[in-house]
């Protein structure tokens, strides 16, 4: 579960990227929908040798999401003690 934006109070919601086989991984990162505040990308899909690629999804999107709810709003301070 998503919390609002930390900076607009907005809906969060993920974006996943397909990514481009062999060039670039599929990942996930979560994003604001007013003011395109962001996660960083988490891969959604790793690449080992031996095995091919393997899916990470349900790991990246739990990380996306702890990041994006760890920074969930913070009061301001200043605004408080006005
Ligand atoms: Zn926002």
């Amino acid at each position: 579960m998503l919390e609002s934006c930390p900076f607009c109070g907005s809906n969060a919601e993920y974006e996943f990227d397909s990514g481009s086989y062999g060039y670039r991984h599929s990942t996930v990162h979560v994003k604001c929908t007013k003011c395109f505040a962001k996660t960083d990308t988490e891969q959604t899909e790793n690449w080992e040798r031996g095995r091919g690629m393997y899916s990470t999804k349900d790991e990246a999107v739990k990380t996306v999401t702890k990041k994006w709810n760890d920074r969930a709003p913070q009061r301001n301070d200043r605004e408080l003690k006005r």
